[in-house]
């Protein structure tokens, strides 16, 4: 038997190994990229072919033959099979589970690729020769011709369905009327739109050359611009000169940030040469999309968390936009940061990487200060707008009503008979976080979980937000019998319930998960919304992110003083993100923006520094407090989370886990095992065991030596574990 001949096989299973196959019998062996199906236990399974070995462990007779090649071609390069393994050894993750997790999910089943022409719109003579005018009485189907005008008169029915959201019954509507035919677009490259583009202010055109200069080799950039200054511009920019060198930009946007307005925008100037991938996407389409990206059809990829492991031929240029965002973390299985590994990928591709946030992470701040990005900032708003005033409001002794004081409802009074808009921000939905009985103290607590059971009056549901457990609302208390149930504290749903009382002359908008979790619903908030007509839009961080309000004059900011005592070093941090993009909503042209935050600590450091002297300042004094307390960025972590459903396990686990790392720890501190915050989740009990250093080297070379440990303990079964690298959250 030739050893030389096996190949190793990256399979999507938890075990942190390559497998050994031989080549298929009567077909010519697969080269690394290529997936290939091979028996595997009882079955058989998908697998990617990671490299052709020189030696084998296996004892010849127990190897066994590839089945079948899946794809004519590879589907990973060599550099991405580099990077998916560098990944792989950085997270400590099996590097099979990793690469399936790069691979679309009909691939990774092992279907057939689907083939590459897609189903388009394209405007007939008619329709070409129609004027607006004539489908005035039909504004969505206008608003679709004029939008496939615009696109050179064709356009992918999927690009269609990001820029316009839901369009199904126009189209059928137009194609009805013989205006637009369905048609089958070939595989090739879109044809590149001159869109008009903007003038650009003296900042942007600075940011723009910084980065232009630097392409063609790894360069980091921190882009710190306020709401409203032209961060996307830059992209746009930025991306035509990537693309006019011949290559490919990768741009990764936080899930809620991939904004219909957003994908418009980017089409209008780079036309179907554009392609995006996020998780709403069907399993096809988001197929089509990948495999156009990978064939260099598609240069210019939007994508969320994810698309990071997009494979893109010469890749020139990666941005992040919105870089503090936490929906870049991937918080189950594989636990990446999409934002750092978008850093990885740009120095192992040799382009730029740039960062874009009103308010980059602490993290990115340090790189910045520290001369490893260089700090691109963009301070002045479109148009010459002026930035929002921030003020705090004293509600010590007011009298509140749904989290409400008076001074802010005055304020509201006052912005609506001007005929303006105000925003009113509570990052809690339901009615009230908790239900209690005024007979014996009961409160709704979830059975499965340490927290509370919200109530959601509109459903008439208990509904615990951790671990989604339900049920109808008693009417008298299980524990007592009294009718005496009441609500406490307030969330979305209330404070709606409110404000509708105290203005029923004024439209109100909610903007929730539970306002909008039908298909379509947030389009048509959002559009009566972008009316201009006074109104009060109620709602939570969905509200922050991406959407513009350029009618709201007014933020009124409840509840942020959860963020300032925190249990997590990072909630002071979040708080102060959370309120400027909240603010960034408020006034944009020629109205000004006032936003009012409601706190019991006006007097607390940080909000003092955040609301007198800006993000940078309040940065400034949260990474100082960061060193003083050797947190992360000024340290390494990774978390070793346990659970299991007897209390005693998790901690038990662990604890043997300190036994053996401890005298191996060096330079490395352990902190624990200690229990969750929330010890008790979905009915399992949880601790953690905390691993933290001052270099990253020596905390993986422990982590390294101490999983194969692990994996050997015999309580290693009896519990859930996972390994977290640079943690986000310590729960
Ligand atoms: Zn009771
Ligand atoms: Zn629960």
């Amino acid at each position: 038997l030739n050893a030389a001949s096996t190949l190793k096989v990256a399979l999507s299973v938890p075990l942190d190994t390559l497998f050994d196959y031989l080549p298929p019998r009567d077909a010519p062996s697969p080269v690394p990229g290529q997936r290939v199906l091979v028996p595997f236990g009882r079955g058989r399974r998908c697998g990617v072919v990671m490299a052709a070995a020189t030696a084998t462990d296996m004892p010849p007779a127990k190897l066994k033959r590839v089945a079948e090649v899946l794809d004519a071609e590879p589907l990973f390069d060599g550099n991405d099979l580099d990077f998916l393994t560098w990944a792989a050894r950085y997270y400590h993750h099996p590097l099979g589970e990793v690469v399936g997790a790069a691979l679309p999910v009909r691939l990774r089943r092992g279907e057939a690729q689907v083939p590459l022409g897609e189903p388009g719109w394209a405007l007939t003579a008619v329709g070409g020769a129609l004027q607006p005018a004539q489908l005035s009485r039909a504004p969505r189907q206008a608003e679709i011709l004029a939008w496939l005008t615009e696109l050179g008169g064709r356009a992918p029915q999927s690009l269609l369905r990001e820029a316009l959201g839901e369009c199904a019954s126009a189209l059928r509507g137009l194609r009805d009327k013989g205006y637009i035919a369905v048609v089958e677009l070939p595989p090739e490259p879109g044809i590149p739109l001159q869109g008009a583009a903007p003038q650009l202010h003296h900042e942007q055109a600075s940011a723009v050359q910084a980065v232009s200069e630097a392409l063609g080799s790894f360069a980091g950039f921190l882009l710190e611009g306020v709401t409203g200054s032209g961060k996307t511009e830059v992209y746009l920019r930025l991306a035509e000169q990537v693309l006019a060198r011949g290559q490919a930009v990768l741009l990764l946007v936080p899930e809620i940030g991939l904004t219909p307005q957003l994908v418009k925008r980017f089409a209008r100037r780079l036309g179907d040469r554009l392609a995006v991938l996020h998780s709403g996407l069907g399993e096809r389409e988001r197929e089509v999309a990948w495999q156009r990206a990978r064939l260099g059809l598609a240069p210019v990829v939007i994508g969320t968390r994810s698309a990071v492991f997009t494979p893109m031929p010469q890749l020139g240029l990666v941005l992040v936009d919105e870089e503090h965002d936490a929906s870049f973390k991937q918080q189950e299985g594989f636990r990446y940061s999409a934002r750092d590994l978008a850093v990885v990928r740009a120095r192992r591709a040799g382009c730029p990487a740039l960062l874009g946030s009103a308010t980059p992470s602490l993290e990115t701040l340090k790189n910045a200060r520290d001369g490893r990005y260089r700090h691109l900032r963009l301070t002045e708003r479109a148009g010459g707008a002026r930035p929002p005033r921030l003020d705090l409001l004293d509600v010590r002794g007011q009298p509140l009503d749904a989290g409400l004081s008076p001074v802010l409802k005055r304020a509201i009074a006052d912005t609506l008979a001007a005929g303006q808009q105000a925003l009113v921000f509570l990052n809690r939905r339901g009615f009230a976080p908790v239900l209690s009985c005024y007979g014996c103290g009961w409160l709704s607590d979830c059975p499965r979980c340490d927290a509370r059971q919200t109530l959601h009056a509109r459903s008439g549901l208990l509904w615990c937000h951790h671990c989604g457990a339900q049920r109808r609302v008693p009417t008298t208390c299980p524990e007592c019998g009294s009718t005496e149930l009441h609500p406490l504290g307030a969330g979305t749903e209330r404070l709606e319930q409110v404000l509708g009382e105290h203005f029923p002359e004024v439209p109100l908008v909610r903007i929730d998960r539970d306002a909008t979790s039908r298909k379509g619903s947030l389009d048509k908030l959002l559009a009566e919304v972008g009316k201009g007509e006074p109104m009060i839009l109620v709602g939570t961080q969905m509200l922050a992110k991406g959407h513009h309000f350029p009618d709201v004059t007014l933020v009124g900011v409840l509840d942020v003083d959860g963020g300032l005592f925190g249990a997590d070093f990072r909630a002071a941090e979040r708080m102060a993100q959370l309120i400027l993009q909240v603010a960034g909503r408020a006034g944009r042209g020629e109205k000004p923006g006032r936003v009012l935050i409601q706190t019991r600590y006006p007097e607390h450091p940080l909000l003092q520094t955040l609301v007198g002297q800006g993000y940078d300042a309040f940065a400034e004094a949260a990474l100082a407090e960061r060193r003083e307390a050797t947190w992360p960025p000024y340290s390494f972590q990774a978390l070793l989370r346990a659970e299991a459903t007897d209390a005693e396990w998790p901690q038990a686990f662990l604890s043997e886990v300190y036994a053996l790392a401890a005298p191996h720890a060096g330079d490395v501190q352990l902190w624990g095992p200690v229990p969750a915050p929330m010890q008790r989740r979905a009915g399992r009990y949880r601790a953690h065991l905390l691993l933290q250093s001052g270099e990253r080297a020596p905390l993986h070379t422990l982590i390294g030596w101490l999983l194969p440990q692990i994996r050997a303990l015999k309580l290693a079964r009896k519990v859930r574990w996972s390994l977290d690298v640079d943690p986000l959250d310590l729960y």
